[in-house]
């Protein structure tokens, strides 16, 4: 069986600094993010889902297998969204007029987003997908859950679980969302929109 792999971040541990400690990264990506794939290489033999993908896998698995794949999906797509030196602080092209298009502008899409991250109930995520005709949606994902998982494309999202900002903001989630946006790499975020 091909072991599922602790993904290598794009950036070195310190880069995002100072909106994501060096500190909050190695917990978050060297001890959560490792955990959940240790858990997941566990589970997976004789599953079933030894060869599938880890989208497969969160559409179909049921308990642990889909807690932790889905864990893994999440904070693989986190981990590479972001960058310390984003070449710009805001979409452009398709991307941007979809925003317009749904939100009214990117500053009012940018609340919407951190006021979803900030009233989620407990450990989740909030998204930002696409459906099949491009048109986007936040939504705001309990525990281990991804927009996959009822056909949508997500693009990008903010882990709300206190493991991703309590060593540096404590409390304050609210503040570790708006700190978010310095880092998010643009690029990215549209090619993933890109059909
Ligand atoms: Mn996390």
């Amino acid at each position: 069986m091909e072991k599922m792999q602790l993904m290598a971040l794009p950036y070195a541990p310190e880069a995002l600094e100072p909106v994501i400690s060096r500190e909050t990264i190695g917990f978050h990506h060297g001890k959560h993010l490792a955990g959940y794939v240790n858990n997941l290489n566990g589970l997976l033999q004789d599953s079933g889902f030894e060869v599938a993908t880890l989208e497969e896998i969160v559409c179909k698995a049921t308990g642990g297998i889909l807690n932790n794949a889905g864990q893994i999906l999440n904070h693989n797509l986190y981990f590479s969204q972001f960058s310390g030196k984003p070449k710009k602080t805001a979409p452009t092209g398709a991307l941007a007029l979809a925003i317009e298009r749904e939100f009214g502008s990117f500053d009012a899409f940018k609340e919407e987003f951190q006021k979803k991250g900030a009233t989620l109930f407990g450990s989740g995520w909030v998204w930002l997908s696409a459906d099949k005709d491009g048109k986007l949606v936040i939504t705001q994902e309990p525990n281990a859950a991804n927009p996959v998982q009822r056909g949508l494309k997500p693009l990008l999202t903010f882990d709300v679980w206190e493991h991703a900002y309590y060593l540096d903001y404590q409390n304050r989630r609210p503040d570790h969302l708006a700190a978010l946006w310095q880092i998010v790499d643009w690029d990215i975020i549209e090619q993933r929109y890109q059909p």
